[in-house]
């Protein structure tokens, strides 16, 4: 059983402001990627925030560079899936951005969730031979793509018992604060290793 790799599919808006340049786009890129990776789904803030995140040309502009400026050609994405990619592409065609199971799908199209996914242990799964070949090259197995999804979660439970514990009304049962100690405990160990990498 696998979860979808993007909690909510991103959307691009469809009416935007003309920029002279594509770097100028970026507050609104934010807000349509939800401040997330297109292509991985990790949040802005483990990367230095919107100044960390990178702008990706899904069809790329050193080989297409009609496109350098269109809105419809940008993904918001963090620097690691953003090197991975660099100016990879299939082909001389820039609406073809995959041929057999070589390229890339967009990760605003409902097909991108056909080929890559999420384990429940948090790491990235290729479901096709394309997801394949995208999951190489973006490096979706990094470790830390599976810890920032992981800390995300126990955030909302880590939350959730403390504020129970908060309330004076409820006390915690024993197992309730083991559980509250134990993921206080692997939380930290995750921040450790994004701290280090
Ligand atoms: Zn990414």
């Amino acid at each position: 059983m696998y979860y979808p790799l993007q909690s909510s599919r991103p959307q691009r808006r469809t009416t935007v402001q003309q920029r002279a340049r594509y770097s100028l786009y970026k507050p609104e890129l934010r807000e349509d990627f939800v401040s997330k990776c297109g292509y991985c789904d990790t949040p802005d803030y483990y990367s230095g925030g919107k100044r960390g995140f990178h702008i990706d040309h899904f069809a790329p502009k050193s080989k297409f560079e009609q496109l350098k400026n269109e809105y419809t050609n940008l993904v918001y994405c963090c620097p690691i899936c953003n090197i991975g990619k660099s100016d990879d592409w299939p082909g001389d065609n820039p609406s073809m951005s995959f041929m057999g199971d070589i390229g890339y799908i967009d990760p605003c199209s409902e097909n991108y969730a056909d080929h890559l996914a999420r384990s429940p242990d948090g790491t990235i799964v290729a479901l096709t031979p394309l997801g394949g070949y995208i999951h190489k090259r973006l490096k979706l197995s990094l470790r830390r793509r599976q810890i920032c999804w992981l800390m995300e979660r126990m955030e909302e439970q880590m939350t959730q018992l403390a504020r129970l514990a908060k309330d004076k009304q409820s006390e915690l049962g024993s197992e309730e604060v083991q559980t509250l100690c134990e993921l206080t405990l692997e939380y930290f160990k995750y921040a450790g290793f994004l701290k280090r990498e």
